[in-house]
């Protein structure tokens, strides 16, 4: 028999979603003719692409039509025309050193974040935070880069830094050395953003202890305050300790459509096993040529026109849009006495579990008295408990009425239930 990678046999069997399906589908067999559950937990976007991006998309499948308008394999890394749009006016245009040669298109910054393991070597000590996006954790653990998990759902040889309310959510600098941390602003789930000195003091620590920072910039665009910084290549110093992932899935609604990009500047060195320092961009050049065909030219047309005039307006529009919903949902929950977090640059509002509630305990709470499904906390990881996360990816006609539904829990009375 084929032997199999029993990495993944150390994986937490996927508990978070599947559980929540669980618990909707007994609350449904139970209470048949009770009102329409509203969904606020999930991560993904609700509203129609960006009329330029359709248009451009529709544009581009006709060409290929056509014998002079056809396009088979693109380059692997993308096409120069996209790379140069998004160096433009990503980096360039904010004053950030990024060319488009350092930029490398892909199907999704899920991908990068995982396909990332594969130039990088054994026995790196890594960083997460703690709660984190599961995808960091679970594509290290495959690659064989963990111990077992615990009871708690941490495995062994993972550095976890807890994020809370006490330090404000932000991670505190490892007092060891570290080879590799993820960091993720405007953050899931805690919707935390990060100010320019918390990321001075991750590229200072990086820089002087050799290590690399993956950054994932996916939620870049729910930056509501111009000050703060939209890339890691904001700080000095960066080019030399960071790569960084952005996405068109969340700031152009295209999770379906899949696009995203992958930032590995010049001269952005790792260590060989005989100890000589290698580029690792030409590392990831050779394994993206390798392993993958690049994205369809048509939807790399359609990310190009997120850059187009009426491409940077419909996005403005549509990341207001969330925003305002994430403001409703933030006020609503103030009103009610909550402790919310977040919610202000990011499409989460995270919350502090009421009354004694655990995550799971609220959940059910509001499963059950408003209908309305979120995200337990600790579903994203041990220090998560004790909160819940609310996503603005809805139409508002069901922000409204999920938060009215809110408005008339009992938090209190349901405390020991
Ligand atoms: C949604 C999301 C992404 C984007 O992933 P894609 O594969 O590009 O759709 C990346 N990181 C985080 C933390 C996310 O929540």
């Amino acid at each position: 028999m084929v032997l199999v990678n029993s990495n993944y046999l150390k994986l937490k069997a996927g508990y978070l979603f599947p559980e929540i399906s669980r618990r909707v589908q007994a609350f449904s067999t139970a209470h048949p003719g009770d009102a329409q559950l509203i969904r606020l937990g999930i991560g993904d976007v609700t509203e129609p692409l960006p009329a330029a991006c359709c248009e451009a998309m529709t544009r581009a499948v006709e060409e290929m039509g056509t014998r002079e308008g056809f396009h088979g394999y693109g380059p692997e890394q993308g096409y120069d025309w996209l790379r140069e749009a998004i160096a433009a006016n990503d980096y360039r245009s904010r004053g950030c050193d990024v060319s488009a040669e350092e930029i490398f298109i892909s199907d999704g910054s899920k991908c990068d974040s995982s396909n990332i393991l594969d130039i990088l070597g054994e026995g790196n000590r890594i960083a997460i935070t703690d709660p984190v996006y599961p995808v960091y954790v679970d594509t290290n653990v495959m690659a064989g880069h963990t111990g077992e998990v615990d009871a708690s759902g941490r495995y062994g040889g993972l550095t976890y830094l807890p994020l809370d309310a006490e330090n404000g959510f932000e991670a505190p600098l490892p007092g060891e050395k570290l080879d590799l941390i993820y960091l993720c602003f405007p953050n899931n789930p805690t919707g935390a953003v990060a100010s320019r000195d918390q990321l001075k003091r991750w590229v200072d620590y990086a820089l002087a202890n050799d290590a690399l920072i993956c950054f994932d910039a996916a939620y870049e665009a729910f930056i509501q305050d111009a000050a703060l910084p939209r890339s890691i290549y904001d700080i000095e110093g960066a080019r030399q300790c960071a790569i960084e992932l952005r996405s068109f899935s969340k700031n152009a609604g295209f999770t379906g459509i899949r696009c995203a990009f992958a930032v590995v500047p010049r001269g952005l060195k790792g260590r060989a096993s005989d100890g000589s320092a290698v580029e690792l961009r030409t590392l990831w050049k050779r394994r993206q040529s390798t392993k993958f065909n690049g994205v369809s030219y048509v939807v790399q047309r359609g990310a190009e026109a997120v850059y187009s005039e009426p491409g940077k307006a419909q996005i403005r529009a549509l990341i207001s849009f969330y925003m305002d919903n994430a403001a409703i949902i933030r006020r609503a929950l103030t009103a009610q006495g909550l402790t919310v977090f977040g919610g202000e640059h990011a499409p989460y509002v995270w919350l502090r579990t009421p009354a004694g509630l655990d995550s799971w305990g609220f959940f059910d709470l509001l499963l059950h008295q408003a209908h309305v499904v979120g995200t337990p906390g600790s579903g994203f990881g041990a220090a998560g408990e004790g909160y819940f996360r609310l996503s603005a990816f809805n139409s508002r006609a069901n922000v409204e009425n999920a938060m009215a539904r809110i408005a008339r829990c009992d938090f209190a009375g349901s405390a020991a239930a």
